[in-house]
């Protein structure tokens, strides 16, 4: 398209709308999929149109989402001034209006003489009905619309059907059903002048008054003091991390697995779940980018687990898809119904990173600070929220992940979440992680822990992941008193560990006798699949932490101080820890019961996609 296309100062919207030329004019609907390559709606859109509108619609449900944080915020602005950058090498322009999508579409509409809309098709719940309603208002007033499916590597709802009409509740069946499928649809070429082939953007001279992409300051929020960002928004961005991805990928795939190292904790130059997440990458070319890579590399064609992660993503997304409730344990039938406890103030100190063990803080404060967290870490802290220590619902989790991280995905964070509080897809409630042990593990010399808690800094490694066992004259020494300078443990691990897994045990319990089977206590009754070989599920992950030598720490006792603690050190005994105990509930004394609140067992029998089995099985991975 040449500048001259470009239709600067052009009159008020009716004069504008009489002058237009027949034809197609197209307006395409950027929501996800914030990016110009493999954007197969975008592409039908500008195919033959007269003119070409992006627009995206900052819609206040984004907004109140849970409380958006500043972080995500700045990085959805910075992907939307990325795409805005794009648009103009191609002498278009990206127009972001604020309303409500079906408020402020019309509107556009009738001010531009739209014909046709596209956009990316968008597999969430609220979006499907969004979308549907667009689509009827769109209808009645003759306004094509085409929708394309590209946040995604399938279309959910020909797996769903392949399954007989219920989404695939275990990775392995998934698995199995995407195996027996044609393989995804290959990414589409990237936007090119070419492509616009006569069709031009109006832009009128006030465009960035009226539709260019606000700044935070313009959003309400105080950016005063605000640190740079780790992670920066955008397709550009998003493109130079696939590459460097996948040379990683190269080395590895030639070289071998990188191990874990206290420094994978740290946000990575080649982490891309947040481009997945707001459609800066797409996910096909991601996909087929690997196969590629590995079949140079291999010369063979590559097994399906090399594609284990992006899988799990997609797993997600298909048990979400027909499921409104699927971020609420109420009115989901595939959660288990829980009587979590109620907890403000224990809540706010998790969210904070105020709960007395490093471990968990540190990582909080990163997620805060940063908005991205390792894998590990986030089994970390969701174990310790919800049936590790605090006996608070994952749902209270899921909202705080999904206003501070960047990656928040409706379905992947839900889901996640349910797997980690045992709520769904996983069982082996009597796999839990110890805070300072799986600290330990993970960061053996607390440079995680110093980097995010200041106070600590100074902390001899050998009581980082302890503080409170420190003997007082080296808290003194460190500058850092435990109770005054750095929290004392909010919950004693050991104590809570065990009191929560009895609960839980109780729910499924109860839950075994609405089982068809009766088994969903026996760990042995779950079969490993061994169709496809999986990447790592929180399973294995859970296993392997299992599996170190690493001693459970000693129960702080927030009532002792320090030193009165230090005393008490448990004598460390050789192969004690609690993970031996956690593998064996039978052998958890409980002379006394612990002092639970009743647990109310709903049985769920409304929805066909349950079956007991199956989510018994989704453990397996
Ligand atoms: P890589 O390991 O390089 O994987 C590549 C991509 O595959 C990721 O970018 C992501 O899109 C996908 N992926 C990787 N692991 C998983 C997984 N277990 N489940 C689903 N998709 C996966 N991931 C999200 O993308 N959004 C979320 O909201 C989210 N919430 C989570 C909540 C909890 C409680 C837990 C335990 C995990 C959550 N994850 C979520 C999964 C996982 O932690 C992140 O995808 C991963 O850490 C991203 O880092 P990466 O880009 O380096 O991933």
């Amino acid at each position: 398209m040449s500048s001259s296309a470009t239709v600067r100062g052009a009159p008020p919207a009716p004069a504008r709308m009489a002058e237009q030329r027949p034809g197609k004019h197209t307006v395409h609907w950027f929501r996800k999929g914030l990016r110009l390559h493999d954007n197969p709606a975008l592409r039908e859109g500008l195919n033959g149109a007269v003119t070409l509108r992006c627009v995206f619609i900052i819609d206040p449900w984004f907004a109140s989402s849970f409380n958006v944080g500043i972080n995500k915020w700045r990085f959805l602005l910075q992907c939307l001034g990325d795409l805005d950058s794009s648009l103009k090498k191609l002498n278009s322009r990206l127009f972001v209006v604020r309303g409500q999508p079906a408020d402020a579409l019309p509107k556009l509409f009738r001010e531009w003489g739209t014909t046709v809309l596209t956009f990316e098709e968008d597999p969430e719940p609220y979006g499907r009905v969004r979308d549907h309603n667009i689509m009827s208002k769109c209808r009645e007033v003759g306004i094509t619309v085409m929708s394309r499916v590209s946040h995604t590597l399938f279309k959910l709802d020909k797996i769903i059907e392949r399954n007989g009409g219920k989404a695939p509740l275990t990775y392995h069946q998934f698995q199995a059903l995407i195996a027996s499928m044609p393989p995804p649809p290959a990414a589409e070429a990237t936007i090119t002048p070419q492509l616009f082939n006569g069709t031009v953007t109006p832009v009128a001279d006030d465009h960035d008054e009226r539709f260019g992409v606000p700044t935070l300051e313009e959003l309400g929020f105080e950016t005063e003091g605000l640190k740079p960002p780790v992670w920066v928004g955008g397709e550009s961005e998003a493109l130079a991390r696939l590459e460097r991805h996948l040379e990683r990928k190269a080395w590895v795939a030639s070289f071998g697995r990188p191990k874990m190292t206290p420094q994978s904790l740290l946000a990575s130059q080649t982490g891309l779940s947040p481009y997945l997440r707001f459609g800066c990458l797409s996910t096909r070319l991601f996909y087929y980018q690997l196969t590629e890579l590995y079949k140079r590399i291999k010369q063979v064609r590559p097994p399906l687990s090399l594609h284990g992660q992006i899988l799990w993503r997609e797993f997600f997304y298909c048990a979400a898809t027909r499921n409104p409730n699927f971020d609420r344990m109420e009115g989901n039938p595939i959660c288990v119904q829980i009587p979590w406890e109620k907890n403000q103030d224990a809540l706010a100190k998790w969210a904070n990173g105020q709960t007395g063990y490093p471990w968990i803080d540190a990582i909080m404060i990163q997620l805060r600070d940063e908005g991205w967290i390792h894998h590990l870490a986030r089994h970390a802290v969701a174990c310790f929220l919800t049936r590790g220590d605090l006996w608070i619902s994952w749902e209270e989790g899921m909202k705080v992940f999904d206003e501070l991280l960047l990656d928040a995905d409706w379905s992947v964070n839900a889901g996640m979440w349910m797997w980690l509080s045992c709520s769904s897809f996983f069982q082996q409630f009597f796999h839990c992680y110890c805070p300072v042990r799986f600290g330990r593990k993970s960061d053996p010399n607390g440079d995680f822990i110093r980097k995010y808690i200041p106070a600590l800094k100074k902390i001899p490694t050998q009581y980082i992941h302890e503080p409170w066992l420190a003997p007082e004259a080296v808290q003194i020494a460190a500058s850092c008193v435990v109770g005054r300078d750095y929290p004392l443990p909010m919950v004693d691990h050991t104590k809570a560990s065990k009191i929560n897994i009895e609960r839980i045990k109780q729910v499924y319990a109860q839950l075994a006798k609405y089982s068809p089977h009766g088994n969903v206590l026996n760990p042995n009754s779950v079969q490993r699949p061994n169709a496809v070989l999986s990447s790592p599920s929180p399973s294995s992950i859970i296993a392997s932490i299992n599996q170190s030598n690493y001693l459970c720490s000693k129960s702080p006792d927030p009532s002792l101080n320090s030193q009165t603690q230090q005393e008490k050190t448990y004598k460390e005994i050789p192969n004690y820890n609690d993970r031996n105990r956690a593998l064996r509930p039978q052998k958890v004394k409980s002379s006394k019961p612990p002092p639970f609140k009743e647990i109310v067992i709903v049985p769920i029998v409304q929805n066909n996609n349950v079956n007991h089995e199956s989510v018994a099985d989704g453990r397996t991975q």
